[in-house]
């Protein structure tokens, strides 16, 4: 079983690399970020892995919203309406947004992730501040309509694709393996933002516990064969790594092997 892996960018921030790693960075510089949702489909399926951030919350965040998530899902024949299967990487707003979009999805989450973000962590301000209550509560609602799925662990949510709980920068973040042509492609959202964070062996600074965060980052190069089968969750230099889908804007395939 393969699969086609896209990433698609939706969004950007600037900042200076000190935001970046626990600890700052020595010799900081412009070091910005993307958004990206992903798109993984085989002959049998379609699965649209987290749903990005939109306008308002772009607005209220001061992040920039480079096209809306529908629309980069359109642009490669994805209807946000239709779409099945939705993982949910963990419940932060830059990805667990727009969850209405998706009104025939079943969305796949970490039981330890719905946990932390409607329990007693959220009394914590620092830790509540990357979460949007609407999306949670959007999140929530879809429970008790029977659209939610709860993995625990590791588990196989269809043939060729896995789910990998990571704790570190939430307590529930999973991250998503796919059988590809090159080898399993494992996309790990954030439990590293950047390839940097792996390298370095350094939390991103925003990390509910950190020595799970570091244990995931030794469980992630089990997971793959080399550092170019992870994906970070919004390293900008993914769209410059991985081919260009033709006649598209910002999105590139995972799928298919890196050209620079
Ligand atoms: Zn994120």
């Amino acid at each position: 079983m393969t699969h086609r892996i896209y990433a698609i960018r939706y969004g950007h921030l600037d900042r200076n690399s000190d935001l970046n790693f626990l600890g700052g960075d020595d010799h900081a510089h412009p070091m910005p970020l993307d958004y990206f949702v992903w798109v993984i489909q085989s002959a049998q399926r379609t699965v649209v892995v987290d749903t990005g951030f939109g306008a308002a919350a772009a607005a209220q965040r001061g992040r920039t919203l480079l096209r809306p998530v529908a629309e980069g899902l359109a642009a490669i024949g994805v209807k946000a309406q239709d779409v099945q299967d939705v993982v949910i990487t963990h419940m932060h707003y830059d990805h667990a947004g727009n969850v209405p979009l998706f009104p025939s999805a079943r969305f796949h989450v970490q039981d330890a992730e719905m946990a932390y973000c409607t329990g007693r962590a959220m009394t914590h301000g620092h830790l509540a501040a990357p979460f949007d209550a609407d999306n949670v509560v959007d999140m929530v609602r879809r429970t008790f309509d029977g659209r939610v799925v709860f993995h625990s662990g590791d588990e196989e949510l269809f043939p060729g694709v896995t789910v990998h709980h990571l704790p570190g920068h939430t307590l529930g973040l999973q991250a998503v393996r796919v059988a590809t042509l090159r080898g399993p492609v494992v996309l790990a959202s954030d439990a590293i933002h950047f390839w940097a964070n792996l390298e370095r062996a350094t939390p991103y600074p925003v990390v509910a516990n950190v020595v799970a965060y570091l244990e995931a980052l030794r469980r992630l190069r089990t997971l793959a064969p080399s550092l170019d089968h992870i994906i970070p969750g919004h390293d900008p230099a993914v769209l410059q790594r991985f081919p260009a889908e033709p006649n598209t804007k910002d999105i590139v395939r995972l799928d298919l092997a890196p050209s620079g």
